[in-house]
């Protein structure tokens, strides 16, 4: 997850802006400046601006009091000041006579600048998880009361007497080896399943949240309209590729039917397998270590990493600017990342997931542009970009390099690819409730799980609602679903120029930069990705990597069958 909503707390922490020097016989880039002298000022106060939504942002997640001296409370005047301030200057550019690159600069300011809370919470610090029951609220405090509930719930499930949060009960799904147990931990997310979507009736939250999406989306389009047009297609031509997915996975995994509760157990045994190797404590020297050898020295980097869990902390992980680099006198001063998750355990799981934030670290901090365009790529290229270097984690090669064990090469592709294809499916999901909000989704999730993934119905559980994505920014889990295509292709083209990188490769991380991760919010992903490739992006990469599991399988047949 690249960024999600604010929450409040405090610690203590100070810290201090670090810099490259310039080399003063270099000449000047002039792709890091604008062509206008009068542009170049307005973008170097959006640039502050901007540095000082992040930094409130970075302050209410609780892990700083402080930054550069200055307190929540000065952050927040500078940043108000300066908004308006912005705001009118930007009002007062001229409209002709301006370079293309300026003008294009301009219209991303003034789109990233929508997305600034400057310290005003999204409604979230305010809401309640009991406001979703309110039928007298709006669209957005609905969603913000829903989120709510994976905090307030969500972050507290009873589990054998005690409490557990949603990313623990998770990676117990995949550990706990007694079935009964599994069913009660898969069972204690059901508070939860209550909160967002009722009894599954017509009004329920969730299905009322969905209704203002759709009506959003009508107006200003939807997250799914945006990676279709992220890949240059439509979104039926985006449902068929997912669906072609998720028929290879039916194919590929066997035909087993098992309950809910046993999925992740039977598709994790490489994570059990390989947990007593990475204990907690582990997760980020083994993370920095990877990154090292890909020529991305994270902890040079100087990125913030807030990893254990804190009671109200958001409920998922997350990667954010903390400041945006940008050229001071010369010289480049780097982009600042923040990482945020509630890690109470190591594992396989946990360390992918934390390897997949890292490479929303080293995306943004390898953009090097102009102010205006030192942010986000497009949401479903920050995620599919992630998880080029996280895959590698469930590679056979990159376990014995890296936990120095190794689990067997079709446990780990099973996975792997378990967790992609639920990605996958709840796309499908999103796709089909965004088109027929009235559609009930027990339903459709026992519709889409029985038939692709073997999955025993139980249209009585709300049992899809354990993605907070789901509520805080429906529509968005296609950018997982879809991105795996990306992250496949990109895979497979970097393994093709390059040659294997899953034990590293130092050259892997400034050829990326310079090909794919340094324009920063500029490129439009299908231009990205077109030139990358040299082709249109195809489902087939992604296909190939599913098949693999069945390859791995009737080679492991075939030498059992010899033995
Ligand atoms: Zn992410």
């Amino acid at each position: 997850m690249k960024t999600l909503s604010r929450l409040g707390l405090a610690c203590g922490l100070l810290l201090s802006f670090t810099s490259v020097r310039a080399d003063p016989s270099a000449p000047a880039d002039p792709s890091l400046t604008a062509d206008s002298n009068r542009v170049s000022a307005v973008e170097y106060l959006y640039a502050d601006v901007s540095d000082s939504n992040t930094i409130l942002a970075a302050i209410d997640s609780g892990l700083l009091t402080s930054y550069e001296g200055k307190n929540r409370a000065a952050w927040q005047q500078f940043y108000t000041a300066n908004q308006a301030r912005l705001v009118q200057e930007l009002k007062e550019l001229p409209t002709s006579g301006l370079s293309p690159r300026d003008i294009s600069a301009i219209a991303a300011m003034r789109k990233q600048m929508k997305g600034f809370t400057g310290g005003a919470v999204r409604g979230t610090q305010a809401a309640k998880c009991q406001d979703s029951v309110r039928k007298d609220i709006g669209y957005l405090q609905l969603r913000s009361a829903l989120v709510a509930c994976f905090v307030e719930i969500g972050n507290n499930l009873s589990f054998e007497g005690g409490r557990i949060n949603r990313v623990s009960g998770l990676d117990l799904l995949h550990e706990l080896a007694e079935a009964g147990r599994r069913k009660a931990v898969f069972l204690a997310f059901t508070p939860l399943w209550h909160a967002i979507n009722g009894n599954d009736e017509p009004d329920s939250p969730y299905r009322r949240m969905i209704a203002g999406a759709v009506a959003d989306a009508a107006r200003n389009g939807s997250e799914i309209d945006n990676a279709a047009r992220d890949l240059g297609t439509d979104p039926a031509q985006v449902e068929r590729w997912l669906l072609e997915i998720l028929d290879a996975w039916r194919t590929a995994s066997g035909d087993v039917a098992v309950e809910p509760w046993d999925f992740r157990f039977r598709s994790g045994e490489a994570d059990r397998l390989l947990s007593a190797y990475i204990p907690r404590e582990a997760l980020q020297p083994i993370n920095q270590h990877y990154y090292r050898e890909l020529g991305a020295d994270l902890a040079r980097m100087g990125t913030l990493y807030d990893l254990n869990p804190r009671p109200d902390k958001a409920a998922l992980a997350y990667t954010e600017f903390l400041t945006h680099g940008r050229l001071v006198k010369g010289a480049w001063r780097p982009t600042i990342a923040r990482v945020s998750a509630p890690y109470e355990r190591g594992g396989l799981f946990v360390l992918n997931e934390l390897v997949h934030e890292s490479g929303h670290v080293v995306n943004i901090t390898a953009i090097r542009n102009r102010p205006a365009f030192v942010d986000w790529p497009s949401d479903l290229f920050a995620e599919a970009f992630a998880d080029v270097p996280a895959w590698s984690t469930y590679e056979t090669a990159w376990q014995r390099r890296y936990l120095g064990h190794e689990a067997p090469e079709q446990l780990s592709l099973r996975a792997l690819y378990s967790v992609v294809v639920l990605d996958v499916a709840w796309s499908v999901f999103e796709l089909r409730m965004f088109r027929d909000p009235r559609s009930d989704p027990n339903a459709l999730w026992t519709e889409i799980t029985s038939r692709y993934l073997h999955i025993l119905p139980h249209p009585e559980l709300s049992w899809w609602a354990m993605r907070v994505q789901l509520t805080d920014l429906p529509g968005y889990m296609v950018n997982y679903g879809v991105g795996a295509i990306l992250t496949a292709e990109m895979r497979k083209h970097i393994r093709e120029a390059l040659g294997p990188f899953d034990t590293g490769d130092a050259r892997w991380y400034g050829w990326l930069s310079e090909r794919l991760l340094r324009y920063g919010s500029e490129r439009d992903t299908h231009t990205l990705m077109q030139e990358f490739l040299g082709r249109p992006v195809s489902p087939q990469a992604l296909l190939e990597q599913i098949q693999r599991l069945q390859g791995v399988a009737a080679r492991a047949h075939r030498s059992s069958a010899r033995a």
